[in-house]
This record gives C-alpha cells, sequence and structure tokens, in this order.
C-alpha cells in the first residue's frame, strides 16, 4: 500500500527573493519517474517538509504547463517556513502532494475572468495567470486586481511587465512609505473596483487573500452584479494531514484540504458555520 505521508525527495534549484519576507523557490523532484508522471491542477496545493523540524500546506504558484519543476512562494511566518529561509541551492525538503480541489480551470474557457488577489494569496492564482498567458485565445477579457501592505510587498513584479501584455493588471497597495515611488492606486484591493472594466454578464471570478479581504470583495461584487455560481474562493484555514483525516481545518462538514482550499463561493454561502462573516445570507 502506498504511503500517504511519505513525500518525495525534492531538491532546491533556484531562490528568489520576492520581498523582504518571502521567497520563490524552484523545486526538482530526485527521483525522474516522478518528475515526468506528477501533475497537478493550478490552485491545489503541496504540503512542503523541512525535514526534523515539520510541514506545512503551501500553494503551487508554477503552472502545470512549467514542466520540470515546480515552484511555491514562501512567506516566513514560523517554523517550517522560516526553517525553509534558511535553506539554498542543492539543498533538499520533502513534497507530498498535490492536494485539495484547483480552480475551475476549464471552466475559463470562452469566459471573461476576474482575478482579484491579495498579499501571498497571488501565489496560487498565477498558475491561472501563466496558462492563460500560454493559452490566451481560449479566454475573452481577463482581468486582475492585485494589492498588497506597500510596493516592497508585491510578489512576482519582475513579471508584471509580461503579464501585463496578456492581461489588464491594475494594483493598489495599503500605503506607500515616504520617498518610494508609486504610479498606481492607494487603499485596500475593492477601491480598484471602481477602475476596473470587468462587468458581471459572462465573468467568473476567482480570488485568494486574507478572508477579510475576500469577504468584501464579495460582497462588493454580488452587489454589482456579479453571479454568485460563478464566484471562486481559496480558502486558507490552518491544516495538518492535508487529506481530509485529522480534521484541523474543517469548515462544518467540509473539510479545507480535501474538498477546497478552492470552493464556489455559494457552497460556503450555503454551510451552516458563518464562513466570510456570512456574506450572501
Ligand atoms: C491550502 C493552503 C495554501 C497555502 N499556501 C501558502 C503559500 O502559497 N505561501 C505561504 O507562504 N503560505 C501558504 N499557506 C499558509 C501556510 O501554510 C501557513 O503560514 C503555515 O502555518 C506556515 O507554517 P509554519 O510552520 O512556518 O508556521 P507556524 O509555526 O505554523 O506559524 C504560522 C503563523 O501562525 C501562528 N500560529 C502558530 N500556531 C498557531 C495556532 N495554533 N493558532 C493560530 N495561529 C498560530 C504563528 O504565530 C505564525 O504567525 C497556505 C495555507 C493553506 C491552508
Amino acid at each position: 500500500m502506498i504511503n500517504p505521508f511519505k513525500p518525495e525527495i525534492a531538491v532546491i534549484t533556484e531562490v528568489f527573493k520576492e520581498t523582504s519576507d518571502t521567497t520563490t523557490y524552484t523545486f526538482r523532484f530526485k527521483d525522474e519517474e516522478t518528475r515526468e508522471t506528477w501533475s497537478f491542477e493550478p490552485g491545489q496545493f503541496n504540503m512542503i517538509t523541512v525535514f526534523g523540524i515539520g510541514e506545512a500546506p503551501i500553494s503551487i504558484s508554477s503552472a502545470p504547463s512549467d514542466t520540470g519543476f515546480v515552484q511555491h512562494t514562501v512567506r516566513h511566518v514560523g517554523n517550517v517556513t522560516n526553517a525553509l529561509a534558511k535553506k539554498k541551492p542543492g539543498d533538499v525538503v520533502g513534497i507530498r502532494g498535490a492536494y485539495g480541489t484547483g480552480w475551475p480551470f476549464h471552466q475559463l474557457y470562452g469566459r471573461n475572468v476576474l482575478i482579484v488577489a491579495g498579499g501571498i494569496g497571488l501565489a496560487p492564482l498565477r498558475p491561472v495567470i501563466r496558462e492563460v498567458m500560454r493559452q490566451r485565445d481560449r479566454f475573452k477579457e481577463v482581468e486582475v486586481l492585485y494589492g498588497a501592505r506597500t510596493p516592497g510587498d508585491m510578489l512576482f513584479v519582475r513579471e508584471f511587465p509580461e503579464w501585463s501584455e496578456y492581461v489588464k493588471l491594475r494594483l493598489t497597495v495599503d500605503t506607500v512609505p515616504p520617498g518610494v515611488k508609486w504610479d498606481h492606486k492607494v487603499g485596500v484591493v475593492t477601491t480598484l473596483f471602481s477602475e476596473m472594466s470587468s462587468q458581471p454578464s459572462n465573468t467568473v471570478v476567482l480570488t485568494c487573500g486574507p478572508e477579510i479581504m475576500m469577504k468584501f470583495v464579495v460582497r462588493g461584487l454580488l452587489h454589482m452584479g456579479f453571479s454568485p455560481d460563478r464566484i471562486y474562493v481559496s480558502m486558507e484555514r490552518r491544516m495538518h494531514c492535508g487529506v481530509g483525516k485529522c480534521g484541523r481545518c474543517q469548515i462544518g462538514p467540509r473539510f479545507t484540504c480535501k474538498d477546497g482550499p478552492v470552493f464556489a463561493y455559494e457552497e460556503l454561502a450555503a454551510l451552516p458555520e458563518e464562513v466570510l462573516g456570512g456574506v450572501g445570507r
């Protein structure tokens, strides 16, 4: 029997510091067969093990069509992620996955797509953006609204010029420190609603960020007439096993690790537990 808790060994091939507290790691599975057969959907996550320390769920930030490697973008906040911060190319970690539900990627074909992300929440949406860029003709209008605390906290900035050739990218920050040049909006991510071009008709919304942000995003979009059955949210609840056994990440009867992290908004709104502040009830 295959042990679902046994991680695959992965070698770090590249480390890129995105911001003062967040790093993108490129990994290559040591085992050749795993390298060739391993696959995932945009929006899924892996459990990453730092040996001797522990493991943490981290979204996959590369795209399925990025073959031969997998990337994760990690904010260093606690035991595992701070241990990862000390790793360098050539070091190994354990990876098990991919787990959870992905974004409804194939439902996006032929539709407008609105992506709304806050902070590290852009990481699980980067695979969607990368796939959209590679299959651009299959989608209608694609708009990305992204907010971070300050300009220095924005992830993937080096990729923004290329992204902008394929999608409408609109940026905002909570605050601009004195002396920092910033040509975009200032305010929470919903501030961008006033200038976005996305319309409710035929648009699928994908959102990920702090729950408080997603609450106001969903509330605002429902108010503007976006359809609740075409809004998808990624819920990053604390979790442990990653395979629906331990119950740590339960929301009512649902497991975030197995039934999520991506949920149709309507599914969450129907749960007895108040999620996202009970928006839509
Ligand atoms: C599906 C999913 C996808 C994710 N994707 C990403 C990603 O792409 N990138 C990323 O950086 N993070 C991601 N996360 C978040 C990441 O898993 C957490 O930050 C994780 O806790 C980090 O592990 P750690 O051991 O470094 O931190 P921990 O030591 O677990 O600490 C993390 C933070 O939680 C606090 N904390 C510790 N214990 C508790 C507790 N019992 N109750 C409340 N707070 C506590 C700590 O003070 C610290 O601020 C994701 C989470 C999920 C569920």
